[in-house]
């Protein structure tokens, strides 16, 4: 009763070469009544499956889990990796950490906070991934092994909130009420085969791994964790001439001796792991009416210049969480799963372009040096192409080899050296790039915290102001890109630091802080204006109509005393949903919020669940209030769009 339908899963996923997904198949069952349990299949019925538990696929189940949605993560290996990947975690990223029950503040490090209540962090991604877990205990997941489930068949409450370690995702079948996913795992060496049938199937599997071609034995080191002597070393390899399997731990303890220039008594290796460099972003987010959405490196591969990979992912869990909540709950159409991709891919095709630009500028240090990595690759290519495979393999190595001794050869004491003409000239030359910081950048606080959605859960101000912010970017010089905060439509709601206005609440918080990270909530920003009570008035109530929980933010100017906020009990009533807060401009810009966010006093402002701004008036640009609100929140979930 099977039909295969080959052509789904290549056309809606392929990212020119690489990232490929598996065959779907459709099955020809009777309808299933949709996200229920049962159904015509034995497999257990889970709203959603999350393939992967890497950074992303954690973040995302986590974010579930405090929504209230249950899930199930697959994960192929044994053991969470302990390869320390990634390390820079950015501004966003911490700020979106800060609501995960406290994770920012676990890894936090100093940094100036005017522009975010937060600081980006050096931390190694195997601790993030540690720390993730214990979060996730927190909300009641548990790490399971396939010895501890038995064998295939298994109830579906048993496999809820659990991450099934040594699962391995390896087939997809589209069902005409879900994804039906065949896990194979080893039980007591033999393997099987668990179907899990869901609603929803996300891929957070990660990047498939492809060498890509560098020149030879030079490597980088890095630093992780000074304090604990953590260092991870990058070496470049070219298959087939050289194999991962040459770099043993005895190899690599050589390289990092000679990249140091001494012996160090403590060396200790603790993982090898090869990867390749990839600037790719999938044709398509979502696919299999919008039941399968790929998340992080399933989505998109960057070099690692920039520190982008792991950042974008758990940003893209960040901005799809709250839509399958609403979208499971009845709320959302399904169609709202679109949104997540005309957001986030933009920011992923810009985030590729900056990575591939910063990975040239990182280039300019060892050619600098006499190193120029696009000799070897001309050379790689040479040997591999008709002409090359003629010589045999062994020679073929040989000359590769020669070719890397060239290049230690320009390292080396002799030639990088103060006394040689050429050294000291090479020399010079690095010292004013790295004067200029014009090598590789870490930080980009523009792109950090400064892009906006252009089209998707929103409704845009204008037509002009209705493109990506990659435009503005572009145009606006991104090495030197400043953050400026902007109350635009799509943008983060930017930070200031706010006191409530009530006798009874203490302290001071971030604005960012209005919006809650325990529930799906819009908050709505009015200054103490009597038509802008009474627009808020009507969002409230037309939220309430589409069962949103919502809440009002009344910005006082600073100086402010609660006796004057007593006025918005009076202005909002009946509603009780709403809070007072006074600015707190910084001591060395004495603007109100709206000044410095570029908007007037007289705007209203919406602002979604994940902190992005959906939408933005004044009351004299609304016509009727109660209709004109309608139409926002519908456009915001998707409920008068075609079906894709
Ligand atoms: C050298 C290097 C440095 C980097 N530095 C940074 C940085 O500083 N900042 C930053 O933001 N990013 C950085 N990155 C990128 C970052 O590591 C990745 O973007 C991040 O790991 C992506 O997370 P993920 O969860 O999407 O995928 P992954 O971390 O790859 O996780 C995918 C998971 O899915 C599992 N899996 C795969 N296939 C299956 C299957 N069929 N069934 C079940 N499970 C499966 C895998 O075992 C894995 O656990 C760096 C990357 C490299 C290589």
């Amino acid at each position: 009763t099977e039909a295969t339908m080959p052509s789904i899963a290549g056309g809606l996923f392929s990212a020119g070469r690489g990232i490929s997904w598996l065959r779907l198949r459709r099955l020809q069952r009777p309808l299933l009544s949709s996200l229920s349990a049962g159904g015509g299949s034995d497999a257990p019925h889970l709203p959603v499956v999350i393939v992967g538990a890497g950074p992303v696929g954690l973040a995302l189940s986590f974010l579930l889990a405090k929504f209230g949605i249950k899930c199930t993560v697959l994960e192929r290996s044994m053991e969470f990796t302990r390869h320390p990947r990634a390390h820079f975690i950015n501004n966003r990223t911490m700020e979106i950490f800060r609501k995960f029950d406290g994770l920012a503040g676990d890894i936090e490090r100093d940094f100036d906070k005017v522009v975010s209540p937060i600081s980006v962090a050096h931390f190694s991604q195997y601790k993030l991934v540690d720390l993730l877990l214990k979060k996730l205990d927190g909300v009641g997941f548990q790490t399971c092994f396939p010895d501890e489930l038995g064998g295939s068949s298994a109830q579906d409450l048993l496999l809820e909130n659990k991450i099934l370690m040594g699962h391995e995702c390896s087939s997809i079948e589209l069902t005409d009420d879900g994804i039906l996913v065949g896990a194979s795992f080893n039980n007591g060496g033999r393997m099987q085969e668990r179907k899990l049938h869901c609603g929803l199937l996300l891929g957070a599997d990660g990047a498939r791994s492809k060498v890509r071609e560098l020149a030879g034995a030079i490597g980088v080191l890095v630093a992780h964790d000074l304090e604990h002597g953590e260092f991870v070393l990058q070496v470049p390899f070219y298959p087939p001439q050289q194999m991962f399997e040459d770099f043993s731990a005895k190899v690599c303890e050589q390289i990092i001796v000679k990249l140091v220039g001494w012996e160090p008594a403590d060396i200790q290796v603790l993982d090898i792991k090869p990867w390749a460099m990839h600037a790719e972003v999938a044709e398509k987010y979502v696919g299999c009416d919008n039941r399968v959405i790929l998340v992080g490196d399933a989505a998109h591969r960057f070099p690692p210049a920039g520190g982008f990979g792991m950042n974008t992912g758990v940003q893209d869990a960040h901005n799809l969480a709250w839509k399958l909540c609403l979208l499971l709950n009845g709320i959302a159409d399904p169609s709202i799963i679109q949104t997540y991709e005309s957001e986030r891919k933009p920011v992923a095709t810009f985030n590729t372009e900056l990575s591939l630009e910063n990975f040239k500028a990182a280039m300019s240090i060892p050619a600098t040096l006499g190193l120029d990595p696009t000799i070897a690759n001309s050379v790689h290519r040479v040997i591999n192409s008709s002409l090359g495979s003629i010589i045999p393999r062994n020679l073929q190595k040989v000359v590769l080899e020669g070719l890397f001794s060239i290049g230690r050869t320009q390292v080396s004491d002799y030639i990088l050296s103060e006394n040689n003409p050429l050294g000291s000239l090479r020399l010079a030359r690095l010292r004013s790039i790295l004067d200029e910081g014009k090598s590789l950048q870490l930080q980009f606080p523009a792109e950090d915290l400064g892009f906006r959605y252009g089209k998707g859960a929103l409704v845009a101000e204008d037509c002009a102001e209705s493109t990506y912010q990659a435009e503005d970017l572009k145009h606006s010089k991104r090495s030197s890109g400043e953050y400026i905060p902007s109350a635009k439509v799509g943008s983060r709601l930017p930070h200031m630091l706010v006191r409530p206005l009530s006798a009874s609440s203490e302290g001071v918080f971030s604005t960012l802080d209005l919006v809650s990270g325990d529930k799906i909530e819009f908050v709505i920003i009015i200054a103490p204006l009597k038509e802008s009570y009474k627009l808020a008035q009507a969002m409230l109530r037309i939220a309430d109509e589409f069962e949103l929980s919502s809440k009002v933010c009344v910005m006082w100017p600073q100086g402010s005393r609660d006796v004057e906020a007593k006025g918005s009990i009076s202005e909002l009533a009946p509603w009780t949903n709403y809070v007072d807060v006074e600015e707190i401009p910084r001591a060395t810009v004495n603007s109100s919020w709206w000044e410095m966010y570029q908007v007037s006093n007289r705007s209203v402002i919406l602002v979604r669940p994940d902190e992005h701004i959906a939408w933005r008036t004044e009351p004299d640009m609304v016509r009727d209030a109660y209709s004109d609100v309608r139409r926002v929140f519908s456009q915001i979930l998707s409920l008068n769009r075609p079906q894709v």
